[in-house]
């Protein structure tokens, strides 16, 4: 089945990708311009607002994605800002959190990556939502050069990696995205869509 996929990040497009083929599901992308504003004041809303545009601009499903880096010290920021926490590039946003967390003592430096999943049809109508959580710590530099965002700084819980140095299968196993991705599948799967 076609599903669009509401998204111009092609970290995430790479992450979403590899576990659709395994479910027999084609992702289409979303029209270049398509750009909605995220006013939303929650992950959940944000990832509303992106699928429903997307399936109202394509006449087709749509699935989107809200996540972000949540860390306790900084009182949950960068949260529902993470992409957009600083100006500049993803580096320069993964050195400004560093530095806010100089002082931050181990044993404080507690983060979750937190992804909302929503699943709408052209109408607005929501199919499916889902909310999932990726625990681990923010290390003290960055370390590993794959996945994307705050990964070279997302310290795995219990081991020595950042989630910038395991490969893409192991971090759509442990991911806020993977979780959510495989809840969001093992729906249709159950419920097959016609639109
Ligand atoms: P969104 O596109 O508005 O959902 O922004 C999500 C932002 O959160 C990304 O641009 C990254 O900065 C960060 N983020 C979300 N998921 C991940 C991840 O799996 N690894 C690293 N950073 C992530």
């Amino acid at each position: 089945m076609k599903l669009v996929l509401a998204t111009h990040n092609q970290g995430k497009i790479r992450e979403f990708s590899q576990m659709a083929a395994a479910h027999g599901i084609e992702l289409l992308p979303i029209p270049e311009e398509l750009d909605p504003e995220e006013t939303g004041l929650t992950f959940m809303e944000n990832a509303l607002i992106k699928a429903r545009a997307a399936a109202k601009a394509t006449g087709l499903p749509a699935v989107a994605d809200d996540s972000g880096l949540v860390i306790e010290a900084l009182d949950g920021r960068p949260g529902i800002l993470s992409a957009r926490y600083c100006e500049g590039s993803d580096a320069d946003r993964r050195l400004k959190i560093l530095e806010e967390m100089v002082s931050v003592p181990a044993g404080k430096r507690q983060a979750a990556f937190v992804c909302a999943m929503a699943l709408c049809l052209p109408d607005g109508s929501i199919l499916k939502t889902t909310e999932d959580r990726w625990r681990g710590s923010i290390g003290y530099d960055c370390r590993g050069e794959n996945g994307f965002g705050y990964d070279p700084i997302f310290q795995l819980d219990g081991r020595v990696e950042t989630s910038a140095m395991i490969t893409n299968e192991e971090k759509n196993t442990l991911s806020h995205r993977g979780k959510a991705w495989r809840n969001i599948l093992d729906f249709i799967r159950s419920q097959p869509i016609s639109v």
